[in-house]
């Protein structure tokens, strides 16, 4: 995991506002991140400040609704209801989606600067959200480049059978007594794997969001603030 840009904190110290991942880093004109709390939340847009880190991109969200539905950049609604992005979208124009505990990937296939961004938490991941960007994304799934970011972890999410139900079992499942414990960014991992996606194309970016510094937790602290995951092309 590698470090994008700094914000000072009221301490003196500073943390990284957003987190890369390898792989995507090295894909030439690709900006993307997962933020982090330094970054401020994102649950009523953009936190201030956010514009000049981003370096004054348009920033594109979604309302997000726990389903399986894949929209493009053209989409007119300037906030259109689905849990991932796939597409080209322009220069300059970043593809967001916010998280607090669910997983976020960021998919890329570098050769037709096809993007998807996912909002994956464990209903939407048991709709398909992840296969269903990546049939969006139309790309030789053994050339895309997976990024999946921080997200409440094995450690810390513990979840009913009903869940388990939902997600199918494997090894991203333990039981727990009359509970469950779930990696479920494992689940997502699977899902890239079965699909197609070269393990060794797939990385996974910081820690668990839960036991974890610097991440907004839902189910943690209750925090109501979100991180983003984004990604968008750089201008010529
Ligand atoms: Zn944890």
């Amino acid at each position: 995991m590698s470090h994008g840009a700094s914000i000072p904190e009221p301490n003196g110290g500073s943390q990284s506002a957003w987190l890369e991942a390898p792989g995507l880093s090295a894909v030439r004109g690709l900006v993307h991140g997962f933020t982090t709390r330094a970054a401020g939340s994102f649950s009523a847009g953009p936190p201030a400040g956010w514009p000049a880190a981003a370096g004054g991109r348009r920033l594109r969200l979604l309302r997000q609704v726990h389903g399986a539905a894949v929209v493009g950049p053209e989409h007119p609604d300037p906030l259109p209801e689905a849990d991932a992005w796939a597409g080209r979208p322009p220069p300059g124009v970043l593809l967001g989606v916010r998280t607090a505990d669910c997983v976020p990937v960021i998919l890329c296939h570098p050769r037709t600067r096809t993007l998807a961004v996912v909002h994956a938490g464990w209903r939407g991941t048991a709709a398909g959200v992840v296969t269903s960007a990546l049939e969006a994304l139309g790309a030789p799934r053994q050339e895309v480049v997976a990024a999946v970011g921080p997200a409440i972890g094995g450690c810390c999410y513990e979840v009913g059978p009903e869940v388990v139900r939902a997600l199918g079992p494997g090894p991203w499942a333990t039981r727990a007594g009359r509970r469950w414990i779930v990696d479920l960014r494992g689940r997502v991992e699977a899902e890239l794997v079965r699909a197609g996606v070269p393990p060794g194309r797939i990385e996974r970016v910081g820690g668990c969001t839960g036991c974890g510094e610097g991440f907004f937790s839902h189910r943690a602290r209750a925090d109501t603030g979100r991180m983003l995951a984004f990604a968008g092309w750089r201008e010529p």
